[in-house]
């Protein structure tokens, strides 16, 4: 029996993918010690939260090495200017008004806050990655962010019009903390605003790939609302983003009696029309995710009875869940290209794929290529145009496998 990490109320298990490597843990040798847990998810009938219910200590899963750059995507590039333009726009007209970022990283929304002057702080406690905003002219202070810091900024800067943090909030298992940072820390009329993953898209694409040690939390509507409510806090809008497979944006305000936005509830009423306020809304989808498996093993183990090769495209973060639960190793798939230069040369965590650069693939030319980097799709088949054009297939897997 597990507890909720939000109201401490017994949980359901939803699906459990079993001994499972950090994802992040790319190691240098095959046969170094790897750090396995058991990757469960499970569902609170209470306040809706869906949470992993083992979580890995931060020191299995953070090493020297990890830094992890936003900035790297153009598509990612492009959201953050979006989400930094709208932030301008809303706070036309205010005088010295004041943005802090939770886990700002290397500054891709902030620096353009920073460019039209307006007062701001990232807060971000990776030091590498700190370093790397401030030369982006970002003002940063290198720390978590909980009721304590948030103290020595209202002391140093006053409180903030806007609190906002991407792909953040689902990594943070102590989110209360960060909750009650933000009662010190915003004004009475200031907002909140968060992304992260939405919980529908990934139900709806079954894409479990989602599901790694990091992402503590997959919000929904549902269970932000319960949350915000727990600290005083209204859900007022919801934004849909095309981002990362499906992401949410959610929008909070200090207090009650807010004209909510008629999106929230027309979210949450499709949330609970897949009954994601019960444990019901779970069960198709963990056979979704075992037909996946089991439909994209037995694709790839036929082109390779047909004598083609296969490679990956991008070593990422939650490839990790997916090849470990589908079984899928250097028996299959010859090597993983991807661009960032620390994990090239090393091997995926749990399946041993090697990982090779990204030229050479371009030099390669494999007959297949499984896209593990799905969630950027759109701009990877443009990039590719030319690999496709001679003949190259791409292999994608949510919601269905697809050959294109
Ligand atoms: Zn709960």
């Amino acid at each position: 029996m597990s507890h909720c990490k939000i109201c401490t109320s017994p949980t359901n298990d939803i699906i459990t993918f079993g001994g499972m490597p950090v994802a992040n843990g790319f190691i240098n040798v095959v046969g170094q010690d790897e750090f396995v847990f058991d990757l469960t998810v499970s569902f609170c009938t209470h306040c809706f939260m869906v949470q992993l219910k083992e979580t890995v200590p931060p020191e299995k899963m953070f090493n020297d090495h990890y830094h992890f750059m936003s900035s790297t995507s153009q598509g990612m590039a492009v959201h953050f200017e979006g989400n930094a333009k709208e932030i301008i726009d809303r706070l036309a007209g205010r005088p010295d008004s004041f943005v802090v970022e939770l886990g700002c990283n290397d500054g891709p929304m902030l620096k353009h806050i920073a460019a039209k002057g307006i007062r701001h702080l990232g807060v971000e406690p990776s030091g590498n990655v700190a370093d790397l905003a401030q030369k982006n002219n970002v003002r940063v202070l290198k720390e978590f962010f909980n009721q304590k810091t948030a103290a020595q900024i209202v002391q140093k800067d006053g409180q903030a019009d806007v609190i906002c943090g991407s792909n953040v909030f689902c990594h943070i298992e102590d989110i209360h903390s960060v909750f009650t940072g933000i009662s010190v820390l915003l004004k009475e009329d200031g907002y909140v605003y968060f992304e992260d993953p939405y919980l529908m898209d990934i139900v709806e694409q079954s894409s479990f790939d989602q599901i790694y040690d990091e992402h503590v939390f997959y919000y929904s509507g549902l269970s932000v609302r319960e949350l915000a409510k727990r600290h005083q806090l209204e859900l007022v809008d919801m934004v849909h983003q095309d981002v990362h497979g499906g992401s949410m944006r959610y929008y909070l305000k200090k207090g009650a009696g807010y004209t909510v936005h008629p999106r929230v509830e027309e979210f949450i009423a499709r949330e609970k029309s897949l009954k994601l306020d019960q444990p019901a809304g779970y069960a198709s989808f963990k056979d979704h995710v075992n037909q996946i498996c089991h439909q994209l093993r037995h694709t790839l183990e036929e082109i390779k009875h047909k004598g083609s090769r296969i490679v990956g495209y991008g070593a990422t973060s939650k490839s990790t869940t997916l090849l470990n639960y589908a079984k899928i190793g250097p028996a299959l798939v010859d090597y993983i290209s991807d661009n960032t230069p620390y994990k090239i040369n090393k091997f995926t965590p749990g399946m041993h794929i090697p990982i090779r650069s990204y030229e050479t693939f371009l030099e390669d030319q494999p007959a297949y290529t499984l896209l593990l980097a799905w969630n950027h799709r759109r701009e990877i088949l443009e990039k590719e145009k030319e690999y496709r054009r001679k003949g190259g297939k791409f292999i994608t897997f949510f919601p269905a496998v697809t050959i294109e």
